[in-house]
């Protein structure tokens, strides 16, 4: 996928969209060390930002057009019905906006233990798929009063735009050659929001897309990837093979898939896990409250009630699928692939 386009966060958003019940939860701020831009009197969470001027949008745009033009963005139906009304473009009701904010946040990785049939398996959450305790307003008040530092400007989400591509060109994040973009302290473990503001920055961060340096030697990611998304020539990958693009969305797996292609319980991490540049954050995972082998085994036979459902959102931290029981069978099938 030219995720460059579409972040996983951006998936979820979209299976919302689409019907599917998940309640999106970004992952819990972290307390601890924020933004070497941000107020260091203020800092509650971990995350960076970047400030970028709206007048750049139509570079953007080209960015993603030339892609389209050249046979770049996997054709998969499902991919491409997530991207096409995606644009670069100041909202229609919002005319004035002159700056775009983009904020990287933290994101662990998250382990949770099933128990079934006398194991302990350990399943891996990839990072943004369990949330916190915090809502997109609360980060929003946060950019407010840590990055504008100044009350009466307007701020609005950017949405139905390419965050990925945003972060790189702003100079907050950079690429990986797996398509997944990358913070020097943060790896890939980050969750992306922008918003645009009427307020007018000093700082218009601009640059050159970019690949990681380290990338140009490396193929680790590309050698982990059980379908083979990867390539050697750029950074743009086939959407259209990639485990998540099929595991956070109902229904059956493609038959041409390896069931052993799945390794965590929505997402997949076999091109981020042994990244170099996530071997810092990888031993920040965190852990959830172990699933009991009675809990295991009626989300396995799909029988899982109000109750039952309110748990699992506490333990698993409010994972996608514990949000409502019609996502119920996206867990079952992606727990049952994971247990087999
Ligand atoms: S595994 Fe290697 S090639 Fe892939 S993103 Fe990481 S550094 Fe780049
Ligand atoms: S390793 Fe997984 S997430 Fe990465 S490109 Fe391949 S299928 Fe997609």
């Amino acid at each position: 996928m030219d995720s460059s386009t579409l972040s996983r966060r951006d998936f979820l958003r979209l299976l919302t969209i689409g019907g599917c019940a998940f309640a999106v939860r970004p992952g819990k701020l972290l307390a601890g060390k924020s933004s070497d831009q941000a107020n260091p009197n203020a800092a509650k969470f971990r995350y960076k930002y970047r400030t970028m001027s709206v007048k750049h949008l139509p570079e953007l745009q080209d960015d993603i057009d030339q892609l389209k033009k050249t046979g770049k963005l996997s054709d998969n139906p499902t991919f491409q019905s997530y991207v096409a009304n995606r644009k670069f473009v100041v909202p229609a009701d919002f005319s004035d906006a002159k700056f775009i904010i983009l904020v990287a946040i933290f994101t662990p990785l998250m382990l949770v233990n099933f128990h079934y049939r006398g194991k302990k398996h350990e399943i891996m959450v990839s990072p943004q798929y369990s949330g916190g305790d915090y809502t997109m307003d609360e980060i929003k008040e946060t950019v407010q009063r840590e990055i504008i530092l100044k009350p009466g400007f307007r701020m609005e989400i950017a949405r139905n735009t390419f965050y990925k591509r945003l972060s790189v060109r702003s100079g907050l994040t950079t690429y990986g050659r797996n398509n997944i973009t990358y913070d020097d302290e943060f790896g890939s473990f980050l969750a992306l929001y922008g918003f645009y503001t009427d307020f007018e920055f000093q700082e218009d961060n601009w640059r050159e897309v970019a690949m990681m340096e380290s990338c140009k030697t490396c193929r680790i990611c590309r050698s982990r990837c059980p379908n083979q998304c990867i390539t050697d020539e750029n950074f743009v990958i086939n959407a259209g093979r990639c485990v998540t693009l099929y595991n956070e969305i109902s229904g059956e797996f493609p038959d041409w898939m390896n069931p052993d292609a799945h390794n965590a319980l929505m997402g997949c991490m076999k091109c981020q896990r042994e990244c170099p540049h996530n071997a810092a954050v990888m031993k920040l995972a965190g852990r959830l409250e172990d699933v009991t082998e009675e809990e295991t085994e009626r989300i396995l036979s799909g029988k899982v009630d109000e109750a039952l459902l309110k748990t699992l959102a506490r333990k698993l931290s409010n994972f996608g699928p514990t949000q409502a029981q019609e996502s119920v069978p996206v867990l079952t099938r992606n727990l049952s692939v994971l247990l087999r």
